[in-house]
C-alpha cells in the first residue's frame, strides 16, 4: 500500500450556511491561518451564492473552491440548477456529489449520482463522490453491501483514466451532524472495502491514488486518530468547518 503518495485532502462541507460577504470574511481569516499549510490539499465548499466571491477570495492561495452538488446537463431548461460550465466559470475546481442529505431530502439516487459524476469529470470539475451507510442499514449489517453498491453505481462507466481525479468520501449517515464520530476502526474497514472494490473494479493503480476521505462530526481532537489509518486519506468536514480555527486546526492535526 503507498499510502504516502496520498496527499491528504482536508475538505470542508458548508452546507446551507453563510452569505457572500461572511464567506470573505471567513476566507480573509482561513488563509492567514492556512498559509503554511504543507503537504495537504484543502477545499471549501459554500454555497452557490457565494462561490465567486470565495474563488476571489483564494486567489494565491492553496485553497480550493468546491460546489455541493451539480446538474449533469451542461443548459437548459431545468430550474434551480446548475451545470459544470457554469461551476468552472465562477472559479471552482472540485464539487461534492452524492451527500446523504441529497440523498437523503432531495431525491439523489445511485444512478443521479452517477450522471454527476461524468457530468463533473467531463466538464474538468473533480468530484468528491460521497458514500455511506444509514443506522438502520448498519444494525441490520448491510454496511458493506450498501457500500458496494453505492461505490459500483458511482463510477460505473468510468475508465481507470476517466476516474483518476476522483476523490471519495466515506460518510455514514449516523455520524454526520450527530457528534458521533465513527471510531478509527470502524472507518478504516469502510475506507478498506471501498479501496478494495476501486482495485477489483479499476485496478490496482487508480485504487493505490484514490483518496478516501472520512466524514461524520470530524474535529480538532480527532482527525489525527482517523488519519493515522492506512487507508483515511483526509476529511470531509461539516459543523467544524464553519469557524476558520476549527478547520486551521483540523488542517494542522501533525503539530
Ligand atoms: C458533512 O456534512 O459532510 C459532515 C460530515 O458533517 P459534520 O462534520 O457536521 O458531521
Amino acid at each position: 500500500m503507498a499510502a504516502t503518495t496520498r496527499a491528504p485532502v482536508l475538505a470542508g462541507n458548508w452546507k446551507m450556511y453563510k452569505t457572500m460577504a461572511e464567506t470573505v470574511v471567513y476566507l480573509n481569516e482561513f488563509k492567514i491561518l492556512t498559509q503554511y499549510a504543507e503537504g495537504c490539499e484543502i477545499v471549501i465548499a459554500p454555497p452557490f451564492p457565494a462561490l465567486a466571491a470565495a474563488a476571489e477570495a483564494v486567489q494565491g492561495s492553496k485553497i480550493r473552491i468546491a460546489a455541493q452538488n451539480l446538474h449533469w446537463e451542461k443548459e437548459g431548461a431545468f430550474t434551480g440548477e446548475v451545470s459544470a460550465p457554469m461551476l468552472r466559470a465562477a472559479g471552482c475546481s472540485d464539487v461534492i456529489i452524492g451527500h446523504s442529505e441529497r440523498r437523503q431530502y432531495f431525491g439523489e439516487t445511485d444512478e443521479t449520482v452517477n450522471r454527476r459524476v461524468r457530468a463533473a469529470l467531463e466538464g474538468g470539475l473533480r468530484p468528491i463522490v460521497c458514500v455511506g451507510e444509514t443506522l438502520a442499514e448498519r444494525e441490520a449489517g448491510q454496511t458493506t453491501d450498501v457500500l458496494l453498491r453505492q461505490i459500483d453505481r458511482a463510477l460505473a462507466s468510468l475508465t481507470p483514466e476517466s476516474a483518476s481525479p476522483i476523490i471519495v468520501a466515506y460518510e455514514p449517515v449516523w455520524a454526520i451532524g450527530t457528534g458521533r464520530t465513527a471510531t478509527p476502526e470502524i472507518a478504516e474497514e469502510a475506507h478498506q472495502t471501498l479501496r478494495d472494490r476501486v482495485r477489483k473494479n479499476l485496478g490496482a493503480e487508480t485504487a493505490e491514488h484514490l483518496r478516501i476521505l472520512y466524514g461524520g462530526s470530524v474535529k480538532p481532537a480527532n482527525i489525527q486518530g482517523l488519519m493515522a489509518c492506512p487507508n483515511i486519506d483526509g476529511g470531509l468536514v461539516g459543523g467544524a468547518s464553519l469557524e476558520p480555527a476549527l478547520m486551521a486546526a483540523i488542517i494542522h492535526y501533525q503539530s
